[in-house]
């Protein structure tokens, strides 16, 4: 029998095929039971706290007024009593970073009390801010060390959860996290002032509809996840998979995606009883999860919550890769986020479903059923494609990073060029806006905005294009170029700020023809029909993945950001301050530490990889190809055979000699400025790490299977 560490996973994988506990499944009725079961939501609140103090908490969360921090001793005491029963003994404020996960603390709830004895006891105080010793988050410059602290402060709009695991229990707590002298250190602040700024301009806008009562406007979101599953035994003789996330080697398999049966097939048993889990443990956190689903590759899923306000969703989203990777542990997996965990397999993304609601239940991207309100549905979507026409560049710069590099552009998902995919009957209709005339016969015509209905836009319209980046559909905005293991608060807040922008363009205009005394309703067809004409390169509904598109999206302006590199000057640029200062979402300042803080991610993430690469080659792969060799010095006699030993020759040379290469391109590195070391990243190590692969890949095809000591494409995408 082999001795190959690998054929033994494989060997128990195949022999036990569910090892792993039971689950309960939780009927449809007991979903409604569980549902926020661990969360300090409205309902607990209502039941727990005074109703003066649940009215003014409310008011907060629902109508946006500053936070009465006389309640926060009430609401402290509350959360306690209730978390204790629940079996608690910590709690933590928990944040966002710029690491791109997130961050907590724990303390204990005990401490001493006057006869020495401890007791429970949590203050208004400590739910209201936080002090985690910050020091080694990233702040790109901006603090000092001298000054190394932030606090993390409360936000009351995300209810507080426990999180439950194997022997105890702990009460979380969702904070902003700032620096003493009120600089974003995380991804929830910026993303929460630009949904006020978003809100602000939109209501403008409400208000020239006429529109009188609506008084909070905000984003909503609802993001798809997809992820790998990869036994954990096969996963654990993966360096390259464990530590960075991805495989760095690994051949074609001979079956990889072309028979297309994955997609929405039969979930296999073992991967059902994960999801149930997974799903559980979220429904206990009142994190509505909605649909589960096979993704395009083998060993590839997806699951999506039913949407909620941007806020909401983003504290969720992280919620949910959390618990992705907990339960896959206990299930016998490893899921991987990463964007392209597989080299020529397809990748994982999180597709952002973005649009606006108002607390009266409208959606703002809703075609209406009265002329009126088609016309202002027409105003808040020409606003978002002159705000994609105009600052792409910046969306495409809010999903940048070292993983979504290899996946954008792919052939599988977007491209790295952004443009809007609108479809069927809005397509005609912006056709015939962007001609300035209202033809008479067409489907959408005669087209009379502010009188006229607009043709029946069908919300579950099969018509899809499935390769536009942002695509309409329905009554949203799906941007597909946000990568699987990204924190979605980064896109959903370039998206808030640049709409806001062309709301505030769009409102500015209205209101001054008003003012003139001009008519409303021609003012909108106006001011929307030269929105249209001046943006509407930004709209294209063909193949998004072909080459023709590429070559007309460049004819027609519009940026082609390939890499990471291309989009870091973006970040900070003149033109970005301006927009983000403007809208009061990012400063100056917090923009140069975004500069630094991602280009110093997508370096260091460059150097682990190409690290674990020479790693790899020169003690797993040299190693297993001299073993090789031996054993066909010994036994090759003919000719033939001797020609299969000069295969094998050059295939190790060029491992020895790329692998040299690459060490002498990492031994090269510059000391200089950030966006040097990133263009060095991209234009030495990558390519060298490239030849690399080819030359290890090679290899796995020549090596005998049994002394091969990776787990194969095969093995990670099909074993389970
Ligand atoms: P599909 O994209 O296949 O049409 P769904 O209609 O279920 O699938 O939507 C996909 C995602 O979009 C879900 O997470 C859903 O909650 C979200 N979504 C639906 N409506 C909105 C909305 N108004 N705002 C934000 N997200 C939404
Ligand atoms: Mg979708």
């Amino acid at each position: 029998m082999s001795t190959n560490i690998r054929r033994k996973a494989l060997l128990v994988i195949g022999a036990n095929k569910n090892p792993f506990a039971e689950v309960e499944f939780p009927t449809t009725k007991c979903v409604n039971e569980i549902f926020g079961k661990y969360c300090f939501g409205e309902n607990v609140q209502r039941e727990r706290l005074s109703p003066k103090v649940f009215k003014s908490l409310q008011e907060t969360i629902r109508q946006g007024k500053t936070l009465d921090s006389g309640i926060a001793d009430e609401v402290a005491a509350a959360m306690l009593k209730w978390a204790l029963e629940l079996g608690v003994t910590h709690f933590t404020h928990w944040f966002q970073p710029m690491t791109g996960s997130t961050a907590e603390k724990h303390d204990c709830f005990i401490e001493p009390r006057g006869d020495g004895l401890p007791i429970a006891k949590f203050r208004g105080g400590e739910l209201i801010r936080g002090e985690p010793d910050a020091s080694s988050f990233p702040s790109g410059g901006l603090r000092a060390t001298f000054e190394a602290r932030g606090y993390t402060a409360w936000d009351p709009t995300s209810p507080a959860f426990v999180l439950k695991h194997d022997n105890g229990a702990t009460l979380v707590i969702p904070t902003i996290f700032v620096s003493w002298t009120g600089e974003a250190l995380d991804k929830k602040t910026p993303l929460l002032r630009s949904g006020a700024a978003l809100q602000e301009q939109a209501l403008r806008i409400l208000r020239l509809f006429g529109n009188k009562t609506a008084n909070r406007i905000e984003s909503t979101m609802g993001a798809e996840q997809e992820y790998f599953l990869v036994d954990r035994r096969l996963a654990a003789l993966r360096p390259d998979l464990l530590v960075t996330g991805r495989t760095l080697f690994g051949a074609k398999p001979p079956r990889g995606q072309e028979l297309e049966d994955n997609y929405f097939g039969a979930i296999p048993e073992r991967v059902l009883k994960f999801m149930t889990d997974v799903e559980k443990e979220l429904l206990d956190l009142g994190v509505p999860i909605k649909t589960r689903h096979n993704e395009v590759a083998p060993g590839q899923f997806e699951l999506a919550p039913m949407f909620e306000t941007a806020n909401l969703a983003t504290d969720h989203q992280m919620l949910i890769m959390r618990t992705l990777k907990s339960v896959a542990a206990r299930h016998g997996f490893l899921c991987v986020l990463h964007e392209k965990p597989f080299a020529g397999v397809n990748g994982s993304g999180k597709h952002n479903n973005w649009s606006l609601g108002t607390d009266e239940g409208e959606n703002l991207l809703e075609p209406g059923d009265t002329p009126g309100e088609n016309a202002q549905f027409l105003v808040f979507c020409t606003a978002v494609l002159r705000a994609v026409h105009k600052y792409g560049h910046l969306l495409r710069m809010s999903v940048c990073g070292a993983g979504n590099d290899h996946r954008l552009g792919a052939n599988e998902a977007p491209p790295a060029i952004i443009s809007v995919f609108l479809g069927g009957a809005l397509d005609e209709v912006y056709a015939q806006l962007a001609a300035g005339s209202l033809t008479p016969g067409s489907k959408a015509a005669p087209l009379e905005i502010g009188v006229t209905l607009l043709p029946p836009i069908s919300r579950h319209s099969g018509d899809r294009n499935r390769t536009s980046p942002f695509a309409f559909t329905g009554n949203k905005f799906e941007f597909r170029a946000v990568g699987s293991s990204q924190n979605p608060a980064g896109s959903t807040t370039v998206i808030n700020t640049i709409v806001a922008e062309s709301l505030d363009y769009m409102a500015t205009k209205l209101e001054a023809a008003v003012a003139k005394g001009e008519d409303f309703k021609a003012a909108v067809r106006n001011l929307v029909i030269e929105t249209v004409k001046e943006h509407k390169d930004i709209i294209f509904s063909g193949d998004c993945y072909s080459q023709a598109w590429k070559e007309e999206a460049a004819k027609r302006g519009l940026p082609n950001l390939v890499s990471t590199v291309d989009c870091l000057p973006h970040i900070n640029s003149k033109e970005s301050i301006a927009l983000f200062s403007k809208y009061k979402v990012y400063s100056d300042v917090e923009l140069n530490s975004r500069f630094e803080i991602i280009g110093d991610n997508y370096i260091t993430i460059i150097n682990i990889e190409s690290s674990t690469a020479v790693e790899v080659a020169s003690t797993l792969i040299l190693p297993a190809a001299f073993r090789y060799k031996e054993s066909l010095q010994k036994t090759a006699t003919t000719s033939p055979q001797k020609g299969l030993l000069d295969k094998l020759d050059g295939q190790i040379d060029a491992l020895i000699i790329s692998l040299e290469t690459l060490r002498a391109k990492k031994a090269g590195f510059p000391d200089g400025e950030t966006q040097e070391r990133a263009n060095y990243c991209r234009d030495k190590i990558l390519p060298a790490m490239l030849e690399l692969r080819k030359a290890v890949d090679a290899l796995e095809e020549t090596v005998d299977d049994d002394l091969w000591p990776l787990p194969t494409y095969t093995e990670m995408l099909f074993a389970y």
